[in-house]
C-alpha cells in the first residue's frame, strides 16, 4: 500500500491533513478522486502544491495493470505534476519553499551504479517511479525526492510545464537517441501526448517529418504544428507513402499499437533508426532478421529522459521554440478523461487543475 493511503488508513490520535487525490483501487475500477491523507516530507524529501498535472497514457497502462511489472495496489498515479514547494524535509537544499518545480516519472535514482554516474540516470537498477512505485501527481499535493525534481523557469506556464515533464521529456530523448538531424526524413507514429512534441523537437534538430495518426484532427494538428507530410494509417497504407517519400531516417513510434511497430520499421531506409517509446498492453512486435541486418536497421529502446534533457525541454520552451496544445479539466473528470484518451478524443494532452 502507498504511504499516503496508509497513513489514512492507520489509526493515529494525530489530527492527519487530508488532501484529494486521484486513487487507482484495483485494475478492473475505474480511477477515482478521493481524500487521503496529505503527504509530509521526510529527510531529503519535499511537499509541492500541484498547480497543473498532465494526464499521461502511461497512467491509463498504470491504472489498467496493463504492463508485466505492474503497481502495487492502491497507487496515486501522474507524473506530469507541476507545482510550488510547500514544505521541505531535514537536509534538502536543492530547492526552496516557494519554488516551481516539475515532478517527473524518475521518482528516484541512486546516483552512484553506472548508469547513474554515465548520464544514463533512467537505467538504474533501483530507480522509482513516480505515480508507479511511490505516489504520483494527480492530486493537490505530492511528495518528492528534492534532488529528482526539476525547477520549472520563470515565464513558464505550469499548465505547459506539466505535459512537458514527460511528455516532452521523453519525445526530446526519443529524437535525440534517433540520430535526427537536418535533411533526415523523421516519421513520428501517433500524434498524441507525446507525438505532438516529438514532430517539433525532430524539426527543431532541422529534420522533416511526416506524421501519422489515425485520426484526422491529430494529422490537423500535425500539420498546424510544422509537420511536412501527414498520413492517416486508417485510409492509406503509411509504408507506401513514406518509402515513395524515400523512406524515414528514422521513425519513432508513440502509437499505443504493435502494427505502428511493424509498419514504422517497414517505413525506414537503409541505415534508418527506430525509437521504440510506446508501450502497447500487447508486449510483441515481429522483428524480421534478415531485412534488419541487410539494411543495417538500428532498433532502440527509449525511456524518458534525465533530469538534464528536462532542464534543455524547459530552456527550449522558454526560448519560445516549442508549443504545447492541451486541455484544461478538473480532477474530478479522471475518468471520462482516460476514455477520451483511449478514443482519440483530446486535442494533444489533458492537464488537471487540482
Ligand atoms: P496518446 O494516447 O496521447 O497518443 C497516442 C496516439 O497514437 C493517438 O493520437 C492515437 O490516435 C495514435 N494511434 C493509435 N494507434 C495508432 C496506429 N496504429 N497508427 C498510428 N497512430 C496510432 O498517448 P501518449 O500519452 O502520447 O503515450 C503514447 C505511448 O507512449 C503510451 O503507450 C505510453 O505509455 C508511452 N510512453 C512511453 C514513455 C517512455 O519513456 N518510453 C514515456 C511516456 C509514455
Ligand atoms: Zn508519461
Ligand atoms: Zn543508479
Amino acid at each position: 500500500m502507498s504511504t499516503a493511503l496508509m497513513e489514512a488508513a492507520a489509526p493515529s490520535t494525530a489530527v492527519t491533513e487530508t488532501m484529494r487525490a486521484v486513487v487507482v483501487l484495483s485494475f478492473d475500477e475505474a480511477a477515482q478522486v478521493r481524500e487521503v491523507a496529505k503527504p509530509v516530507a521526510g529527510s531529503g524529501e519535499i511537499v509541492v502544491r500541484i498547480e497543473a498535472s498532465g494526464l499521461c497514457h502511461t497512467d491509463i497502462h498504470a491504472a489498467h495493470g496493463d504492463w508485466p511489472v505492474k503497481p502495487k495496489l492502491p497507487f496515486i498515479p501522474g507524473h506530469e505534476g507541476v507545482g510550488i514547494v510547500e514544505t521541505i524535509g531535514e537536509g534538502v537544499t536543492e530547492v526552496a519553499v516557494g519554488d516551481r518545480v516539475a515532478i517527473p516519472w524518475l521518482g528516484y535514482a541512486c546516483g552512484t551504479c553506472d548508469y547513474c554516474v554515465s548520464g544514463w540516470e533512467t537505467l538504474c537498477e533501483s530507480q522509482q517511479n513516480t505515480g508507479y512505485t511511490i505516489d504520483g501527481g494527480l492530486a493537490e499535493y505530492a511528495k518528492a525526492f528534492a534532488r529528482h525534481v526539476v525547477k520549472v523557469p520563470d515565464g513558464i506556464d505550469p499548465f505547459d510545464a506539466a505535459p512537458l515533464t514527460c511528455a516532452g521529456v521523453t519525445t526530446y530523448k526519443a529524437v535525440k537517441v534517433a540520430g535526427a538531424k537536418s535533411a533526415d526524413l523523421v516519421a513520428v507514429w501517433g500524434i498524441g501526448g507525446l507525438g505532438h512534441l516529438a514532430l517539433q523537437y525532430a524539426r527543431i534538430a532541422g529534420a522533416s517529418v511526416v506524421a501519422v495518426d489515425l485520426v484526422g484532427e491529430k494529422l490537423e494538428l500535425a500539420r498546424e504544428l510544422g509537420a511536412e507530410y501527414t498520413v492517416n494509417a486508417a485510409e492509406r497504407d503509411p509504408v507506401a507513402v513514406i518509402k515513395e517519400l524515400g523512406g524515414a531516417d528514422a521513425a519513432v513510434v508513440l502509437a499505443v499499437s504493435p502494427k505502428a511497430f511493424e509498419q514504422a520499421f517497414a517505413s525506414l531506409r537503409r541505415g534508418g533508426t527506430m525509437s521504440l517509446v510506446a508501450l502497447p498492453a500487447e508486449n510483441r512486435m515481429e522483428l524480421p532478421i534478415f531485412e534488419t541486418v541487410l539494411n543495417g536497421i538500428t532498433v532502440v529502446g527509449s525511456i524518458v529522459g534525465t533530469r538534464l534533457d528536462l532542464r534543455e525541454v524547459f530552456e527550449l520552451h522558454a526560448a519560445g521554440k516549442t508549443r504545447v496544445v492541451r486541455e484544461e479539466r478538473p480532477l474530478e473528470q479522471v475518468e471520462t478523461a482516460m476514455e477520451d484518451v483511449l478514443h482519440g478524443d483530446v486535442p494533444a494532452r489533458i492537464v488537471f487543475r487540482p
